[in-house]
């Protein structure tokens, strides 16, 4: 798995800061740049502090913006230059409860911002950036400014949000058309049928405030990525909801269906809603054909290859962040293997999908 977070020397005194690694000439004040460099560790200077940095070859973070936190030791690596999947954890805080959920809610908050707003700032040309939780709009005045403030510093920057979408209301409408053509808002909707949504995702009404906030999204010109995780409770009314959102949300950029992913929640969950459409891709053709025929968007996320019939395997996308993507044995002389997501760090085979066999 790529490290996220490196081990750090730095004197435990100084305040977190942010910085651009540069191996060779530094571009500005808030470049670190290297100065020592010996086996398991690089020596950086840098205005506000110098550190070192254990375990990894100075071309492998080369552009990289880190956080420096002295008083833990650590570095964490908020934007990978070498990578398109960089995501910053806006809050670990939500107001739902979701089965599946991989990232399971806590009390505490600590607000980031002007360290992800430094980040942004030194990120590479052209850059989307991930925002994710938690649900970031629980914070929503404090998001809004730091998106402001990004885009003011940086017209070549864009965002993809992860948001439950209970969170909009009418007077955002101005803020959503302003910046509609940067932002894509990647959205949860589990079913067409209320109860299934809410009792997905743990809270009473959810449906109801998601939908009436999707026409909002609509109003607004918004880009919506539609997301639905695929699981025991709600794959019977996949066609159902494929109607549903035609008919209702046809603005939508596109609509992912999602395979689950086995950690937090999702591992405490996973006997009983872990659907392995490997065996079972029925329903989900039929969706997809629905959508097809309505010349809607769609796309599959985190579906391997192998266990999605041939004739739907153009809408699987490489969805799989690569810090935390692997590959299993019978991938080695698989011929899909470049085009293929694989499957997350914590897959286990005992209890995953039973057809995945090299191509
Ligand atoms: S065998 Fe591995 S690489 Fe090939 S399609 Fe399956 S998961 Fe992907």
């Amino acid at each position: 798995m790529i490290p996220l977070r490196l081990k750090s020397e730095c004197d435990r005194s100084l305040a977190p800061f942010v910085v651009r690694i540069a191996t060779g000439e530094p571009q500005g004040s808030s470049d670190a740049q290297l100065v020592i460099e010996e086996p398991n560790r690089l020596g950086f200077q840098a205005t506000d502090g110098d550190f070192h940095i254990h375990n990894i070859a100075p071309t492998e973070i080369d552009g990289d913006v880190l956080l420096v936190d002295p008083r833990r030791q650590i570095a964490h690596r908020l934007i990978r230059a070498g990578s398109p999947h960089n995501t910053f954890l806006i809050t670990e805080q939500c107001d739902q409860l979701c089965v599946m959920c991989s990232q399971p809610p806590k009390a505490h908050h600590e607000d980031m911002f002007a360290y992800f707003l430094a980040a942004a700032r030194l990120a590479p040309t052209g850059t989307c950036i991930g925002l994710s939780g938690g649900e970031p709009l629980l914070h929503k005045k404090e998001l809004f400014d730091f998106i402001e403030a990004s885009f003011a510093d940086r017209d070549d920057l864009s965002f993809h949000i992860l948001t439950n979408g209970q969170h909009f209301e009418r007077d955002d409408l101005p803020w959503l058309r302003k910046h509609r053509s940067r932002l894509l808002w990647g959205i949860p909707i589990y079913s067409d049928d209320p109860s299934i949504h809410d009792d997905i995702v743990g809270k009473p009404g959810a449906f109801a405030q998601l939908t009436q906030n999707l026409s909002l999204m609509g109003l607004a010109g918004a880009a919506v990525e539609l997301r639905t995780v695929v699981m025991t409770p709600n794959v019977a009314g996949l066609t159902m909801l494929a109607d549903f959102i035609s008919r209702h949300i046809p603005f939508a950029t596109t609509w992912a269906i999602m395979q689950m992913e086995r950690i937090g929640y999702g591992r405490m969950n996973w006997a009983r809603c872990f659907f392995d459409s490997s065996v079972d891709f029925k329903e989900l053709g039929s969706a997809i054909d629905l959508m097809r025929a309505r010349n809607q968007d769609i796309a599959l996320y985190n579906f391997p290859l192998c266990t999605v019939p041939p004739a739907y395997r153009q809408y699987a996308a490489q969805s799989i962040s690569d810090w935390k993507q692997k590959y299993l044995a019978a991938c080695a002389t698989c011929q899909l293997r470049s085009r293929c997501s694989g499957v997350f760090e914590w897959y286990r085979m005992e209890d995953g999908f039973m057809e995945i066999h090299s191509q």
